[in-house]
């Protein structure tokens, strides 16, 4: 008698080996008696077991995986009573904030469906994610601050490789996915490791080029944009692998295109369009307009998903501010690819993009070191969301300007000038 496994799928496995193996070396770096807290969709089981062994040989204490379930997320929507939609498990996130502060990495591996939501009350989605966001603010603060290292990495869910690939079968959509996942990832190459090395020395020229211009703001003209974003005083761009103040370097976002800094939450002038449709925790939003006025978003609009924009811009005063600006290449492998994959961790990387919401405080001079009355005073936005939107394609040009106004070609056509 054999056992069966619990999921059979048409993902390559030792590419997905390499996967776990970039997540807990490149991805983390986990140290020697370091517990992990890992949260994962519960699909994306082969990849966990995978990590969790890779951890345990890199030396990790305890390894604790959260999992979370398309079907039982909609069954709260079903039938929960409407108080619910104002709870979170506080208790949880209480005690993910007490394993940050006690040392502990945290990777997540995304690829839950990304329409789950589509269909559910607009007012309960945002109600629970509020809940969620002020119950998670203690544990996401020590990951947005860098207290700790950190790392997102991604598993091709079925739902979402049917969404991605809607008209293939659905173990051919998951085999499609998976191998653009390890493109992306840089899994596919012989030597993953030194790769990500290249990689991160290649984007640390560019925010090393960026730093030494001190731009005091970015111009971007394009198709429905003319948009002028102040940068923060004391911004520092970055890009690839980064100290955490554990003093571990790692490389939180895999994949990961961009170079990026702080806009000036009060500085930013203009409209802009996105170039790519949103995926916002259920929900597409789809061609984004909006205008800014003294940093502030004063008008917006979409023609799919408005009344969730809305909602998210409602969700505090921080929200219609922005707290990144990033710039990639149009001609990133991501983009490259020509796959939209409804997920910000890929399609961030294909495009320059702009956050809503809380900026990283290490993207100021010192950052480590400044209190959030001076990353205020700075220009650094707050707030409970960050929510990272495509604005770049091969159409769009960006000049930096300087403080005394005048103009250097940052990208031309979508690519570096
Ligand atoms: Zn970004
Ligand atoms: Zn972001």
């Amino acid at each position: 008698m054999t056992i069966q496994p619990i999921f059979q799928t048409a993902i390559d496995p030792q590419k997905l080996e390499k996967l776990a193996e970039v997540a807990v070396q490149v991805g983390l770096r986990l140290e020697k008696g370091q517990d992990l807290v890992i949260t994962a969709p519960i699909a994306s089981l082969p990849l966990v077991r995978l990590i969790t062994k890779h951890a345990y040989k890199a030396g990790a204490g305890i390894v604790s995986t959260f999992y979370s379930d398309e079907e039982t997320t909609l069954a709260r929507y079903q039938y929960a009573p409407d108080a619910s939609f104002d709870k979170a498990s506080d208790w949880l996130y209480e005690g993910m904030a007490k394993a940050y502060a006690n040392g502990a990495a945290r990777l997540a591996i995304a690829g839950d469906n990304p329409m789950m939501l589509a269909g559910q009350d607009p007012a309960k989605v945002a109600r629970a994610n509020k809940a969620n966001s002020m119950a998670y603010k203690p544990a996401l603060e020590k990951i947005a601050n860098f207290d700790i290292n950190w790392n997102i990495i991604s598993y091709p869910n079925p739902a979402w490789a049917k969404q991605v690939f809607p008209d293939l079968p659905e173990e051919v959509a998951v085999a499609k996915l998976a191998d653009a996942i390890f493109a992306a990832s840089r899994v596919d190459l012989a030597d993953p490791v030194a790769a990500w090395a290249d990689h991160n020395a290649n984007l640390k020229k560019r925010s090393t080029w960026l730093n030494g211009e001190r731009f005091a703001a970015l111009h971007f003209t394009g198709p429905g944009t003319d948009l002028t974003v102040g940068l923060a005083d004391g911004h520092e761009w970055h890009g690839g692998a980064s100290t955490a103040k554990n003093g571990i370097t790692c490389n939180p976002n895999i994949p990961t295109e961009e170079v990026f800094t702080t806009p000036h939450a009060l500085k930013v002038e203009g409209h802009v369009s996105s170039t790519k449709p949103l995926s916002h925790q259920g929900t597409l939003i789809d061609d984004i307009q909006v205008r800014f006025e003294g940093g502030r978003i004063v008008e917006a609009k979409a023609s799919k998903g408005e009344e969730v924009l809305n909602k998210v811009l409602d969700t505090d005063e921080g929200a219609r501010r922005l707290g990144e600006v990033a710039l990639v290449p149009h001609s990133s492998p991501i983009s490259a690819s020509g796959i939209l994959f409804y997920n910000t961790l890929f399609d961030e990387n294909a495009s320059c993009h702009i956050a809503l919401g809380q900026c990283y405080s290490k993207c100021f001079v010192d950052g480590a070191s400044l209190t959030p009355e001076q990353i205020k005073a700075q220009g650094g936005n707050s707030s409970l969301i960050h929510i990272d939107w495509m604005i770049g394609s091969d159409k769009v040009d960006i000049d930096g300007i300087k403080p005394d106004g005048s103009k250097v070609p940052v990208m031309r056509k979508g690519e570096w000038a």
